[in-house]
């Protein structure tokens, strides 16, 4: 166990340890990841991977990958892939344990026909509105179905013509015989099968046109594949009853037992695949995997590495109650890892051309550049560096404040790695005032960036040599959502009414180091002072497009400090 597993501590991993330690299960511990194909992955299912995967290899055990694609409707192979893909790229593995529950329909048939046998299913006649309206509430007991009494032999009968496809969807569904008065609303005789046509299931195409719903296929599936443990989120606590009741009552294999922790929720984040397709499907973003979306193929655009998305989610932990936990933790996860591993490159984002007039104009030189000041075995480069150069527009000022420590007229600023230099004039557009450049001098003794004589200057800027510097396109982003809860939404307001306006920025202009020709989509660096960024996949040769991935530093946090809200 590394020192990292052994401090990986909480109330799951307690239960399961202590179930090991009493001998049950025979000493296994066997977990599942059970997704719906309905869309992509997301950051809240990397803590479901997480816990599941993660806990059983700790402990000896197994996790599966089970598609509980019970509902042909919404599912998708597409998905299948996705979801298959982004649980390797966390980089754990399910081994030969990849399962579907519709691998087990025939056998949840069978199952369905047990309860009804034991006379504790019926089919009943009633409109899922009908159904609905019967419920009752929290405050007053259901209303009986009319069909609750059928006769064994007539709901058996009943049920295999509902299979047979002898009536059309909505006209009948299979029920649990439970207790309409429970105060536990899953409790009120549920639906477990319910008649489907449209569209044909994503493995089984119009072999079956009835489908079990969630509550019966989940334990049932759990059961068949020997699960041990059945970890999943708050709100199924109010089904752990029925969970309970349809494996008491079938000649299950086994018992699993279901625990239930809090899930994940980000600020400013909407975790739901259902809100995340509709954001897809309606052109809100760019695609699945747009770098500004919270899914596993977003992040990975994005720049997030697994390690740092394992990190976050060990760092949140597992808890009994629901969190909402703030997105900049997240950043602050790949910031961590970044500033290990990223190695350190110079980039301009907004160019502003500066021309050292004492400096030959055929000259040109090479000066060595620390790679990475965290890792001295990342070793150095060479930078090219000459009489013309990029620097940040925002590192001048014409008439600066008195804590600007940049370039502004008559001011000295050490160039990162190179010299010395100092502003002695700004050329401006005489149409626009605009200043496009500024006229500079350097000092021959100040190679590598310090003086011999010791004067100190307060600014170090980063730049580039504008003859050998390469164009980039560079996508700066910003939060999707602009409430912290979108989901928590007025009447009448839309969840795409709280869309970011500015939550991407993209800045054509960038110049960038010319080693990063050499740059491959998925590299990530860091441009000096401004963050992480990495190599979209939508580089070709000679045409550069990075994401920032994050900044250096959590400038929100800092805003809402300055602007006094904590
Ligand atoms: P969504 O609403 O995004 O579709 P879901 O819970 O319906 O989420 P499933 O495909 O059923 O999606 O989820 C697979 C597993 O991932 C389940 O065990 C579920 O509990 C877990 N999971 C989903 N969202 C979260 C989350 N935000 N935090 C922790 N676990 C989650
Ligand atoms: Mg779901």
């Amino acid at each position: 166990m590394s020192s990292d597993e052994a401090s990986r501590s909480d109330f799951i991993r307690h239960i399961v340890r202590a179930d090991l330690a009493a001998g049950k299960n025979g000493g296994a511990v066997v977990t599942r990841f059970p997704p719906e194909p309905n869309g992509h992955p997301h950051i809240g299912h990397a803590k479901s991977i997480c816990l599941n995967f993660g806990l059983a290899a700790e402990l000896g055990g197994r996790c599966h990958l089970r598609f509980d694609d019970t509902n042909p409707a919404a599912e998708e192979d597409e998905y299948v892939r996705a979801f298959q893909e982004d649980v390797r790229w966390l980089g754990f593995d399910w081994g030969e344990h990849l399962y579907f529950a519709s691998d087990y329909f025939e056998r949840l048939y069978g199952f369905a026909v047990e309860l009804i046998e034991g006379g504790l299913a019926f089919v009943c006649d009633l409109s899922s509105q009908e159904i609905l309206e019967r419920r009752g509430t929290l405050t007053e007991p259901g209303v009986p179905s009319p069909y609750r009494d059928r006769p064994v032999a007539e709901n058996l009968d009943l049920f295999a013509r509902m299979r047979a496809g002898e009536f059309e969807p909505g006209a009948r569904v299979l029920r649990a015989k439970l207790d309409m008065a429970s105060p536990i609303l899953p409790n009120r005789d549920p639906v477990l099968y319910r008649i489907l046509r449209e569209p044909p299931h994503h493995r089984t195409g119009r072999d079956w046109c009835i489908y079990p719903l969630y509550d019966f296929a989940h334990c049932l599936s759990d059961a068949v594949e020997g699960v041990t443990h059945s970890i999943c989120t708050l709100e199924f606590v109010d089904h752990r009853p029925l969970y309970d009741w349809i494996l008491d009552n079938v000649d299950a294999p086994c018992h699993p037992q279901q625990i239930e922790f809090g899930g994940l929720n980000l600020t400013h984040t909407v975790l739901s695949k259902r809100v995340l397709r509709r954001l897809v499907e309606e052109g809100r973003v760019a695609g699945w995997d747009d770098p500004r979306l919270p899914t596993i193929a977003g992040l990975r655009r994005r720049g997030y590495t697994p390690a740092s998305i394992r990190s976050f989610c060990d760092g949140i932990g597992v808890a009994k109650r629901d969190a909402t936990i703030e997105l900049a933790r997240l950043e602050f996860a790949i910031r961590e890892d970044l500033n290990e591993n990223a190695p350190r490159v110079m980039g301009v984002l907004r160019p502003l051309k500066v021309v050292l007039e004492n400096y030959p104009e055929d000259r040109e030189e090479e000066l060595e550049a620390v790679n990475n000041p965290q890792d001295p075995a990342a070793g150095t480069r060479k930078l090219p560096f000459g009489r013309e150069l990029w620097i940040e527009q925002d590192d001048f000022l014409e008439d600066p404040p008195r804590k600007f420590f940049r370039l502004a007229p008559g001011r000295e600023v050490r160039l990162r790695y190179a010299y010395l230099i100092t502003c002695r004039e700004a050329v401006k557009d005489p149409a626009t005032g605009e200043i496009v450049e500024l006229r500079c001098t350097y000092d021959p003794e100040t190679r590598g960036g310090d003086a011999p004589d010791g004067r100190k200057v307060k600014g170090t800027l980063h730049w580039v040599s504008a003859r050998h510097a390469l164009l980039a396109e560079v996508r700066l982003y910003e939060r999707l959502f602009t409430r912290e809860n979108p989901m928590d939404l007025a009447p009448g307001e839309e969840v795409t009414d709280l869309l970011n306006p500015e939550s991407l920025e993209i800045v054509t202009e960038a110049r960038v180091e010319p080693g990063l020709a050499e740059a491959r989509p998925g590299d990530r660096f860091q441009l000096e002072r401004l963050g992480y960024f990495c190599v979209d996949p939508d580089s070709r040769s000679g045409e550069l497009v990075l994401n920032r991935t994050v900044t250096l530093r959590d400038t929100w946090a800092k805003l809402a400090r300055q602007a006094g809200g904590g």
